[in-house]
């Protein structure tokens, strides 16, 4: 079996098997053996959390001469899978630019206008559709193509947020939304990409706060120890411990998530509290919010408006 081409890890395959992605793909072959399948969609969903299953589950369908149904084994479907099969092109950003080029753009338009090599379609998958990587001049490039592709071509482009695609390719296109898993199946995305037990996963996803991209990402196979250590210093920072409030900063920089994971520490404690203590951590969570807004505007770091933050929160008490 030959390498994967593709430009995502093997574990943005796992979603094919959850529900609502299945569901939503069985409805799109309904579409399509009717003849009613949209020639450009937009799948819309977080990067790794089911949207580059879901185009290569279609693609592949879309493609394959055997079943043309979900999950298909034979040998096309196979090599859709890995990002080899002649009749399905995923553009992504190339390993040494920042955007999808106007070169790439325009070989996508010279590729597609030709007709299916083995398979019953061709099929484009943009990794990203957003702007930026999917440069302005790139995506005017593929805008004639995208309004109405050859009746032999499907495109699929793939957004974590529809206001980040331009006006224009979103106007030519139907968005799908991929629905979120199932808890047990998110554990077990997060247990194949932390590479931890199950029972482990579910204790990363609720020190998440169920934040799917946070648990998932680097650093996310840390996130209960670090917020345990978090709620610690909080702790001792709004009780007057300046190197504590000094260290409560520090590990917050450092966290993945930041601020998030130490807001939810912070309503944790007052939680557990109670009364007017629980008052000041309250407070400290919504100066650290506030704080976390102004750095994204403005940005400042992490580290100094959080020490800023909790310092007034402490100096309240
Ligand atoms: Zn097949």
């Amino acid at each position: 079996m030959s390498t994967s081409q593709l430009p995502w890890p093997s574990s943005a395959l796992l979603p094919a098997g959850w529900a609502g992605v299945r569901r939503l793909l069985g409805r799109c072959l309904e579409l399509h053996a009717a003849g009613a399948l949209p020639g450009t969609l937009m799948v819309v969903g977080a990067p790794g959390l089911g949207r580059e299953a879901f185009a290569l589950e279609l693609a592949a369908a879309l493609v394959c001469r055997e079943a043309g149904a979900a999950g298909c084994p034979c040998a096309s479907c196979e090599r859709v899978r890995r990002g080899v099969h002649p009749d399905v092109e995923v553009v992504a950003v190339a390993a040494d630019k920042a955007q999808i080029s106007i070169e790439q753009a325009h070989a996508v338009v010279a590729n597609i206008a030709q007709l299916p090599y083995e398979g019953r379609r061709r099929v484009v998958i943009v990794a990203d559709g957003h702007t930026p990587p999917l440069g302005a001049d790139a995506a005017s490039a593929l805008l004639k193509t995208l309004e109405e592709p050859p009746a032999h071509a499907t495109f699929l482009l793939l957004a974590g947020n529809p206001r980040r695609v331009l006006p224009t390719i979103v106007s030519r296109s139907v968005e799908l939304r991929i629905p979120p898993p199932a808890a047990d199946e998110l554990a077990a995305l997060v247990a194949a990409v932390q590479r931890c037990s199950g029972g482990r996963a579910a204790e990363l996803v609720t020190a998440a706060d169920g934040d799917a991209e946070l648990a998932l990402r680097d650093g996310g196979d840390t996130l209960p120890e670090r917020a345990r250590a978090i709620e610690e210093l909080a702790a001792a920072a709004l009780a007057g411990d300046g190197l504590a409030l000094l260290r409560t900063a520090a590990a917050l920089a450092d966290a993945p998530g930041g601020a998030g994971l130490a807001v939810a520490a912070l309503l944790r404690l007052a939680a557990r509290t109670g009364g007017d203590g629980a008052e000041a951590f309250l407070d400290a969570a919504a100066a650290l919010l506030a704080a976390d807004a102004r750095r994204a505007v403005l940005h400042l770091d992490l580290e100094s408006v959080a020490v800023g933050a909790l310092a007034q929160a402490a100096a309240r008490r």
